[in-house]
């Protein structure tokens, strides 16, 4: 029997990628090997010299179709098998290879937000619904609209066998979070890109839209995030504190190349209000919510563990954010 292969990959589109597939029925027992696509359709080549190649980075079972079929992730090539400039992996492989002796690992906590007809999901046709408050981890009919999305999606997670840690209800009604790690800067971005991509799947059988858009409502409602815990070796180990202090100073001397790749529109959400701290200014803190790191109090406790940089937006690529971690805090440390 044959089975189907859906390819997923990125696309070129500005200023934020989307995300693309496409189904290749292949025989039992045939591994899905290269492909192509018309990248003149995609934002990533011109009609004359249309072809791109579809190189497969990462293979899962495909939790929607069950059986044999599977998901496969891919990184996008030129015909001479160099990476595509919209390829933000391979760098991300670089990094990776570098700094490998310091084991970096991430885990990162994608919030998301439903939306049907141009509004938030469970929102009145007219104004606003009751303000933030009752909505993160709430529980209750009329105030938790698209749990049963996340609930297929967080399933369809565990069966492709993602590293996937939980869910959770935000702070505006319609916006939602899971949690993906703790992996190695590649494996991330393969797994959330995959995670991503069985959501927006998922979604389209509700006849509802998953936005990775960072503030999809201005106003007073929070907007959507991608916070990213980093450890290496020496942070999770007895005595991590001072490597933990240290990756806080590394990236406080770089702020501004990390917050222009953190994904478009960062500046309208990390405003100083709704947990955030201003884009400008940055700071890092135990237990601070309002700071642009924060080291939480259990790591703080035990003197080792992980720092979290809480400025990647939703919308950001987890590979361009790993890749930035890993240089900027690795390559101003000692493994
Ligand atoms: P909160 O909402 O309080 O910030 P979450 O439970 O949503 O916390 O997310 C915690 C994240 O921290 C998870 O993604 C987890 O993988 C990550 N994490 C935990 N320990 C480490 C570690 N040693 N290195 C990197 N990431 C870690
Ligand atoms: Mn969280
Ligand atoms: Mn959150
Ligand atoms: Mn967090």
């Amino acid at each position: 029997m044959s089975y189907q292969a859906e390819y997923i990959w990125i696309d070129g589109t500005e200023p934020s990628p989307l995300m693309r597939s496409k189904t290749k029925v292949l025989a039992d027992g045939k591994e899905p090997g290269i492909w192509g696509f018309d990248g003149s359709s995609t934002n990533q080549a011109t009609g004359e010299s249309s072809d791109c190649v579809l190189n497969p980075v990462f293979t899962c079972p495909d939790p929607l179709r069950g059986g044999d079929n599977k998901l496969v992730m891919c990184e996008v090539l030129l015909p001479d098998m160099t990476p595509h400039p919209t390829n933000t992996r391979a760098t991300c492989v670089e990094a990776a290879t570098t700094y490998a002796e310091f084991a970096p690992m991430f885990g990162m906590e994608q919030e998301y937000t439903f939306l049907q007809d141009a509004r938030p999901l469970g929102w009145p046709l007219n104004g606003y619904p009751a303000p933030q408050g009752p909505y993160y981890c709430g529980v209750g009919g009329d105030k938790m609209p698209g749990r049963e999305i996340v609930e297929k999606h967080t399933a369809a997670c565990i069966e492709a066998g993602l590293g996937i840690e939980g869910t959770n209800a935000e702070v505006m009604m319609g916006q939602w979070e899971f949690q993906i790690g703790i992996l190695d800067p590649v494996t991330m971005g393969d797994q959330l890109w995959v995670a991503r991509w069985l959501l927006f799947r998922i979604a389209e059988d509700f006849g509802v839209w998953a936005t990775l858009e960072p503030k999809p409502i201005l106003g007073d409602w929070n907007g959507a995030g991608c916070h990213t815990n980093f450890s290496t070796a020496a942070m999770r180990g007895e005595g991590g504190w001072d490597a933990i202090v240290a990756g806080c100073e590394a990236l406080g001397k770089n702020i501004d190349e990390h917050i222009a790749n953190y994904g478009v529109g960062i500046k309208d959400r990390l405003t100083g209000a709704h947990e955030t701290a201003r884009w400008d200014r940055f700071s890092y803190g135990v237990s601070n919510r309002a700071a642009s790191v924060r080291i939480p109090w259990q790591v703080a406790k035990d003197k080792m563990g992980y720092l979290e940089d809480r400025r990647p937006n939703a919308n950001c690529d987890p590979y361009v954010v790993t890749r930035l971690i890993t240089d900027t805090i690795c390559s101003s440390a000692t493994a």
